[in-house]
């Protein structure tokens, strides 16, 4: 891995830089009473507690045992390091009681009482679950992106968190790949406009008011241009195309002010982006004036190493740290090989202070400093029907009416006998979308049990769920119109879930031909975390 150029083939003209836009405008900080001095903080801090940092963790539950082979901490070994300054937050996994023990912990006995952050994949929605980003997107409507976003803000905050790795902004142009359905989707335009106002919705005007998230631009860059549209696989592209393409978004979202970048698992013409100081200092602090803080994606320093650019651990991290990922997610090697290697003077002091300096002032501006405790002290809130209104209408404008053949629709609720048949016809599964990590205690409604209490005589309605094909032709013979529930499982989309075939499963297809040979109107509804390639009687 050498340093600073981004590979683009020599062949292709290169393009000019795209003007700098002006520094991203501060959020006003919440006046405090005792703003911290960062760099007198520095001063006093060791290379242990620097390093301590840039070190992210999920947090290891109780009574896990440690394992020192997989670098696998105990839960005991876990709170010393809190106790140590080892770790500057935590993300996902842990209640509002966890953290507010952890944090107590940090604030009351480490060494310089630097309160720690708590990270979180709030990706649509936290307790409130709306659309997922890409139907989202569907609605072409950012004020909608940039209220769900508040909502989620606002809920996410309520338990204490205080930074989201979202909004994922990577433009996918392969319906292959899994993980279209967490951004705006292929469009360049549409992806800058929803990055901004994701950002705007999450940060809120001020990151140190009460429900702000810091966001996190992700991932950088290019991840959606794997190959084949096989998650994590190599991408190789023309700078052009990078920066016509895959880089916009992320600008944008640089520009409304988003206070994180993580990089992306995939390199880009041979340079992982988490050792890429093209990508991350040329044109991200540089043409960009990003000033925020860089964190790496999950153990994505570590995989320096089968990318084949890194030897070993150590030079891993010295790649990924020079190279300009101030934080290290999940693998602990900042925390295990950063010491070393700053002391044998491989890695200059200098650019250890200036990843702590970012770090804190990044926590600085989350009102950290000035309390520690905020989210964290309340009750455990699990509902708030003060969003529900919210959620349904960001589901009604992230519908999508492909066709409407002979004025079909809308059903009248007194009208015809309706079949209702398929595998998503019944309950409450395959309606959140694959980044659900912190549902609400109220679960989703099924489409039978919503159709069936908005008619008016439910006894109109059969359902057949499942793929019982016999029994729904039957249904469908029975009725006036039919209603197919089709598509993909929440399974088949999202991190790793890349498919081959982005059309209707074989089994799914062959049941839609069989029930629309009974010519009755048909009505079809898809869930699908992607476009999906319809054919046939689902198309006709
Ligand atoms: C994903 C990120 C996510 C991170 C932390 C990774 O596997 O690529 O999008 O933010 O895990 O959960």
């Amino acid at each position: 891995m050498t340093a600073a150029s981004m590979p683009a083939p020599a062949a292709l003209p290169s393009v000019e830089p795209a003007p700098a836009p002006a520094p991203a405008p501060a959020p006003t900080p919440t006046p405090t009473t005792t703003p911290i001095d960062v760099d007198a903080l520095l001063a006093r801090m060791t290379v242990e507690e620097k390093v301590g940092q840039l070190s992210l963790f999920a947090p290891v539950a109780a009574g896990t045992p440690g394992n020192p082979a997989t670098r696998q901490r105990s839960d005991t070994e876990q709170r010393d390091d809190v106790r140590a300054g080892r770790i500057t937050g935590f993300f996902n996994g842990q209640g509002l009681a966890g953290k507010r023990d952890l944090q107590r912990l940090a604030v009351q006995s480490s060494r310089l009482g630097i309160p720690l952050v708590f990270a979180a994949d709030v990706i649509h929605g936290f307790r409130t679950v709306f659309p997922v980003p890409l139907g989202e997107a569907a609605s072409w409507d950012t004020a909608l992106a940039e209220r769900t976003a508040r909502a989620a803000a606002v809920e996410a905050g309520a338990d204490g968190f205080r930074w989201t790795f979202a909004p994922m902004v990577d433009i996918a142009r392969d319906a292959r790949w899994g993980r279209g359905v967490e951004g705006a989707g292929e469009d360049v335009l549409l992806g800058r406009r929803f990055a901004a106002a994701r950002v705007r919705g999450f940060q809120g005007p001020s990151l140190a008011a009460p429900g702000a998230l810091a966001a996190t631009l992700k991932h950088f860059a290019a991840y959606g241009a794997a190959e084949g549209g096989l998650d994590y696989n190599t991408v190789d592209l023309s700078e052009r195309t990078l920066r016509d393409v895959y880089l916009p978004p992320f600008e944008a979202g640089v520009a409304a002010g988003a206070a994180s970048v993580m990089t992306a698992f995939n390199e880009i013409s041979g340079v992982p982006s988490t050792a890429n100081p093209w990508l991350l200092q040329t044109v991200l602090q540089g043409e960009w004036r990003f000033d925020g803080v860089v964190v790496g994606d999950y153990t994505a320093d570590l995989e320096l190493v089968a990318h084949g650019v890194a030897a070993d651990e150590v030079e891993a991290t010295r790649l990924a740290f020079l190279a300009g990922t101030d934080i290290s997610l999940q693998s602990g090697l900042y925390r295990d090989h950063l010491p070393g290697l700053v002391a044998s003077g491989a890695v200059p002091m200098a650019r250890l202070d200036d990843a702590v300096r970012r770090v804190l002032r990044f926590k600085r501006r989350l009102g950290l400093f000035d309390d520690p405790m905020r989210g964290l002290d309340g009750p455990d809130r699990t509902d708030w029907p003060e969003h529900r209104a919210l959620a349904r209408d960001a589901a009604v404008r992230s519908l999508v009416l492909l066709k409407n053949d002979g004025g079909l629709l809308p059903l009248a609720k007194d009208g015809p006998r309706i079949a209702l048949v398929g595998p998503f016809a019944e309950g409450p599964g395959d309606l959140h979308g694959p980044w659900t990590l912190f549902p609400g205690s109220r679960p989703p409604v099924g489409l039978a049990e919503g159709l069936r209490a908005a008619l008016p005589d439910p006894s109109r309605l059969t359902v057949v769920p499942g793929l019982r094909t016999a029994a729904a032709v039957a249904a469908a013979r029975d009725a006036d119109i039919v209603v197919l529930a089709l598509g993909e499982r929440e399974a088949d989309s999202g991190e790793a879930r890349s498919r081959t075939h982005v059309g209707l499963s074989p089994v799914q297809q062959a049941f839609a031909e069989r029930v629309a040979a009974t010519g009755k109107p048909m009505v079809v509804l898809l869930r699908t975390g992607r476009a999906l390639a319809l054919q046939g009687a689902v198309r006709d």
